[in-house]
């Protein structure tokens, strides 16, 4: 019988004994990064925390099929996962635990919540907007409505995001905001993610519009970075930055082009926050920029590099030597025209592959399964070989790769003992998911995210028998049908 429990495993873990305090519960454990972590900490200051989110319970979820995703413990059929006060408790068969509210998973895929980890959230609103002109689509689209919106508008679309990425069973998102026209966007695009109570991370980006040379406003980031513990609902939001990257369309790529980069990265380094960056298509990034980027120092466990479609077999082995990871996010690329992932060839090279929505005015959703059975499909596809990439690496992808890439698989991305709760429920009786066959097949190829039948994440039950059940749904597309309607009246 497979039973691990939390008591086996704090040694291991390093979490501190005492669950208490859920605050403290959710920072334990190593740096992600082996840097300081006072961009993700809470200082002296409470942290301000979102009201009106259920209260983390005890739980036994009964007799589910649990895939753990955790190498070490594997699947387990008719399982149970013990959850309290946020904390994944013991995952194995017959638990006991008197006193939990009983979850029956029968009839249910039981696993660790999705993982996404590059999201430009605040362009929800826009949702299938891109259209089939130049002048009509994504890049203008997001730049003329990006510069007529107002902070509110920011936390209505992103609101909209994160109830989205919690129906469709995402429970950490990289938010990438590169909308940030001022301090103010930045607070209210937070302010929306706080209240939903999904886990992410909130990225500081650049703006649409902004001129090429104009140099980032690193000092508004040092300012949310000093003030974080006011931003991060007490622990479940971290502060990432996209670095602008080193925006040239030539190769070899001209030295003055790193002046501005260096002071990015060192900042959020000096800083301990972690960086992410696009490279996008292959025509704007020539083959020959992943080495320049190594050669400057630039590559690191706590860089994730987004599309990185031009990268040649010799720069793969340097982006695995230096453990960054790459985010690949079919769903977009395939849409926009970048052409077909090498998910399976950075794979092969030993990166760390992770996943991502990316946008919704070209994905149309947040359908993360549906995403990872592009990519799947997609790889086969150029492979012309039907064995080639197995649906149970994709959902690795999505699940404990998303959290190496972000630097949280001490707390998420897999169901282990020790780590916090992020943990959905798939249901296995509709009628496009029966006859239960093999669970990781069904979750990439059959699943919907209205299948979705449970969402836990911090241990707060945010979605339950396909319910909301701390958002109102209509009233989350009511305030971002507003924010379109407004926006487009101030273009008009
Ligand atoms: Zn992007």
């Amino acid at each position: 019988m497979k039973v691990a429990a939390l008591s086996k495993r704090t040694g291991r873990r390093g979490f501190v004994k005492s669950m208490a305090g859920a605050g403290a519960a959710i920072l334990a454990g190593p740096s992600p990064f082996g840097a300081t972590e006072q961009g993700q900490t809470p200082r002296s200051t409470a942290p301000r925390r979102a009201t009106g989110l259920p209260a983390r319970g005890e739980y036994l979820v009964r007799n589910g099929h649990i895939l753990t995703m955790d190498a070490g413990l594997g699947d387990i059929p008719g399982g149970d996962v013990h959850v309290r006060n946020g904390d994944i408790i013991a995952v194995g068969k017959n638990l006991k635990a008197p006193g939990a509210q009983v979850l029956d998973a029968s009839h249910m895929i039981v696993l660790p919540g999705l993982i996404d980890t590059h999201w430009h959230m605040w362009t929800t609103y826009l949702r299938s907007m891109a259209a089939d002109s130049a002048e009509q689509g994504y890049f203008p689209l997001t730049t003329k409505y990006g510069q007529a919106m107002r902070p509110i508008d920011m936390y209505r679309s992103t609101r909209l995001a994160a109830a989205e990425a919690i129906f469709s069973g995402i429970t950490t998102a990289n938010d990438e905001c590169h909308n940030v026209r001022s301090h103010d966007y930045a607070i209210e695009d937070i302010r929306a993610l706080a209240e939903t109570g999904v886990r992410a991370r909130w990225s500081y980006g650049a703006y649409r519009g902004i001129p090429p040379t104009e140099p980032r406003n690193l000092a508004d980031f040092e300012a949310l970075h000093k003030d974080w513990s006011a931003h991060s609902n007490g622990g479940l939001i971290s502060l990432g930055y996209i670095w602008t990257g080193i925006g040239s369309t030539t190769s070899p790529v001209p030295p003055e082009r790193f002046e501005m980069s260096r002071k990015e990265i060192e900042t959020a380094r000096r800083f301990g926050v972690p960086i992410s960056v696009h490279l996008s298509a292959r025509e704007n990034t020539p083959p020959g920029w992943v080495e320049a980027l190594a050669n400057e120092g630039f590559l690191g466990k706590d860089l994730l590099l987004i599309h990185a479609l031009s990268t040649s077999a010799a720069e793969m082995k340097l982006v695995a030597a230096a453990g960054t990871s790459i985010s690949v996010s079919p769903g977009s690329e395939l849409r926009i025209g970048y052409g077909l992932t090498k998910a399976g060839d950075f794979d092969a090279a030993g990166i760390n592959v992770c996943v991502s929505v990316d946008t919704t005015p070209l994905t149309g959703n947040a359908h993360l399964f549906g995403i990872l059975k592009l990519l799947r499909n997609a790889e086969n596809a150029q492979a012309f070989d039907e064995f080639k990439f197995t649906a149970r690496r994709a959902l690795e992808f999505g699940t404990i790769h998303g959290a190496r890439a972000l630097g949280i698989d001490h707390l998420t991305g897999s169901l282990t003992p020790g780590k916090r709760a992020d943990l959905i429920l798939v249901r296995t009786d509709g009628l496009n998911m029966g006859v239960f066959t093999d669970p990781a097949h069904l979750l990439v190829e059959a699943t919907e995210p209205s299948d979705v039948d449970t969402v836990i994440v911090d241990g707060r039950i945010l979605k339950r028998a396909g319910k909301m059940t701390a958002l109102d749904p209509a009233e989350i597309i009511a305030g971002a049908s507003a924010t379109l309607e407004e926006v487009t009246k101030r273009l008009a």
